[in-house]
């Protein structure tokens, strides 16, 4: 596993327009500290925060001069010290089956990839955490590309944002943001980057997410997936408390130390203790164990069967997802008829195990496809199939 270790990456809260610092991604008390820096009195200053949240997250403004329910001289010290920004859609592509990816350019002239995913009973944007990733699964294509540096709460914000530019959603007059007909109603921590190796920004940035006047989305309809990075599990659950996804993949420490290489630090054994002790577990808030099929490696019935006794005892859903196919990659995809076996054994023993529609494909939006088109510093072929062999 590469030594980088991510948590001491400089984080530019600034833009460069003009040094002006922007308002996305900061929590409510940074925001009422910032305020205060720059000449709002003290005592306004909270009510100002959720004034401008609700602009914000809410209404969906860029502009402060909109802002009705400011003062006019208040407005132009606004847009004097601040900005609301977002990160600039370099490429929106739709697929056939109506999936849009976004490819996104960020401060330093980085790139990261969003996905929205519709479908019939909700709407889902798979967010980026971090421009790369420091974990090299031997199956995911993000995991090719080295990490250049965690995204800031702005940039993770900022991708919900840009979404609902997109998708038209802010509110007209007299519809409630709480609609359940809204078309972005799910968040997914499961673009690039492992969220929890960028812990602050993402929670500060989800808590934004939840916030009652922030993007306002329970936090069941937001899940965190980690490969499993066990001493963050407990803080995810007390700083965050969404629901949580596990890059399960294998069933025995060896097949796992070489798909998930973060194995060799904190094993199967490890992960399933922290799962066991995560808050709230419940038959309705249930861990989801993602699974990903691979011919020959992890996708016989004797995996199944083992799977179901690691897992048993934990509240769990297991979500099969064929794997996508990218260039160079070492895997093949199981069969659907493996799949549909595997797939059998845990809902027999009392799971619920869909299979994940790969969504996106012709425009390689799918699950661990994700890899942005600036950042040509691939592995090759040689050097992912040595570091399985390892
Ligand atoms: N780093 C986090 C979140 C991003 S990956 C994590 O690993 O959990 C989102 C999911 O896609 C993970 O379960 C990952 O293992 C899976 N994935 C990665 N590459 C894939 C591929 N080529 N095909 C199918 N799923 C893949
Ligand atoms: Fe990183 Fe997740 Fe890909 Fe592993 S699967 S390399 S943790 S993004």
């Amino acid at each position: 596993m590469t030594a980088i270790t991510p948590d001491n990456i400089t984080v530019p809260r600034k833009l460069p327009e003009g040094g002006k610092t922007n308002l996305v991604g900061l929590t409510r008390e940074q925001m009422r500290e910032t305020l205060i820096a720059a000449g709002t009195p003290e005592r306004q200053a909270r009510m100002r925060v959720g004034q401008l949240w609700q602009w914000i997250y809410q209404k969906g403004v860029t502009d402060f001069s909109v802002m009705t329910n400011l003062a006019k001289d208040y407005r132009a010290l606004l847009a004097e010290k601040f900005t609301i920004s977002r990160p600039e859609i370099v490429t929106r592509q739709v697929s056939s089956d109506g999936t849009r990816k976004y490819l996104l350019r960020i401060q330093g002239g980085h790139e990261v990839e969003t996905v929205y995913i519709p479908e019939d009973d909700r709407g889902t944007l798979c967010i980026s955490s971090q421009v790369g990733c420091t974990l090299t699964c031997s199956f995911c294509h993000t995991g090719t590309q080295k990490l250049v540096r965690n995204l800031t709460p702005a940039e993770i914000v900022g991708q919900i944002l840009v979404a609902r530019d997109d998708l038209g959603e802010w509110p007209k007059p007299g519809r409630h943001p709480k609609d359940e007909t809204r078309l972005l109603s799910n968040i997914v921590l499961m673009g690039m980057g492992e969220p929890l190796y960028n812990f602050d920004n993402v929670r500060d940035a989800m808590k934004i997410a939840m916030d009652a006047e922030g993007i306002s989305l329970s936090r069941r309809r937001i899940t965190l997936s980690t490969s499993g990075v066990v001493p963050e599990i407990p803080r995810a659950g007390a700083e965050i408390g969404c629901m949580l996804a596990i890059s399960f993949h294998a069933t025995t420490d060896e097949v796992r130390d070489r798909l998930v290489p973060i194995n060799k630090r904190w094993n199967i054994e490890a992960l399933l203790n922290a799962l066991r002790a995560y808050p709230k577990l419940s038959n309705s808030e249930r861990i989801t164990f993602e699974y990903v099929m691979l011919k020959g490696i992890n996708d016989s019935d004797e995996d199944a069967r083992r799977l179901v006794r690691l897992i048993e005892g934990i509240p769990a859903k297991i979500n099969l997802i064929p794997f996508n196919e990218w260039p160079g990659a070492p895997y093949e995809r199981s069969s659907n008829n493996r799949i549909r076996a595997f797939a059998d054994i845990i809902y027999k023993a009392g799971y619920a195990s869909p299979i994940r529609t790969p969504r996106g494909e012709d425009i390689m939006a799918a699950c661990g496809q994700l890899k942005s088109a600036t950042e040509r510093a691939r592995k090759s072929r040689a050097q992912i199939e040595a570091e399985i062999r390892r």
